[in-house]
């Protein structure tokens, strides 16, 4: 399996707009942070976690020519407002993409994107098909198989998923003890990371360094970071050897 880091900012991105401050101004392109996504090529199955507002210059960027399916973490804006852009996968592929989440998110994206659920769909849309997750229910995709694992963002009970020995976990501020067993051990496991301070809906620094520790992963990575951590090359000092930053374009093999 081949995971490709698309995004690994927070909901403005990294620079944000109008901010002069070090990780903003930063000649580092690790400090140049996309809204956050993941692709995995399984065997030549292509998918996509989230498709934030940077999708296509993301799916540009990596010249990823099919997508298989699309995985959603979650309802809020920068996992999902790319969803429009899938519609040059539908033309080359001449099939609906299979989209699978939450009930409850899918609703949300029936509200969004009224013009892609609703019946008399005007031709050109964004063709998907649904499939309802359950959390910590296994399913299974293009004959492979997934584990959806509950984590909670704030209030918000959200999804992360686990493939083999890689758990992608985004915008968690909360693992309880069943999701803890389902993404222990992990060989690579992806955490968010939002800054130093107290948030009430995404992990600090220190908590994501202390869940990677818990969770016993062989290597960590951090993502949805945000402008507040400052530089890539300062903070990367704090922390761990086995949890690192991750950053847009970053490339992971595993077996
Ligand atoms: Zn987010
Ligand atoms: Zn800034
Ligand atoms: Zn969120």
């Amino acid at each position: 399996m081949k995971i490709t880091f698309l995004g690994t900012g927070t909901s403005q991105g990294v620079p944000v707009i109008g901010c002069s401050c070090a990780a903003c101004t930063s000649e580092d392109p690790r400090d140049d942070r996309l809204r956050s996504a993941i692709h995995l090529d399984i065997d030549g199955v292509s998918i996509v976690i989230d498709t934030g507002p940077d999708f296509r210059q993301q799916m540009l960027r990596h010249q990823i020519k099919r997508l298989d399916a699309i995985f959603i973490t979650h309802e809020h804006n920068d996992h999902v407002i790319g969803l429009d852009d899938i519609r040059a996968f539908n033309f080359l592929q001449r099939t609906d993409i299979p989209l699978y989440a939450e009930e409850r998110v899918i609703k949300a994206l029936n509200q969004r994107f009224s013009y892609v659920f609703g019946y008399d769909k005007y031709p050109g849309v964004p063709k998907v098909t649904t499939h309802t997750l359950t959390a910590n229910e296994r399913f299974s995709c293009h004959d492979i198989d997934f584990m959806p694992v509950r984590v909670m963002h704030g209030k918000l009970p959200i999804i992360g998923f686990r493939i083999g020995g890689f758990s992608y976990i985004t915008d968690a501020s909360l693992i309880d003890d069943a999701s803890k067993e389902l993404i222990r051990d992990s060989e690579i496991l992806v955490l968010n990371a939002l800054r130093r301070e107290d948030h009430h809906s995404h992990f600090t620094q220190e908590q994501a360094i202390s869940m990677a520790e818990e969770l016993r992963a062989k290597t960590t990575y951090l993502t949805h970071i945000s402008h507040h951590m400052g530089m890539t090359q300062d903070w990367q000092q704090e922390l761990p050897k086995s949890v690192i930053p991750a950053y847009d374009g970053l490339v992971l093999t595993i077996d």
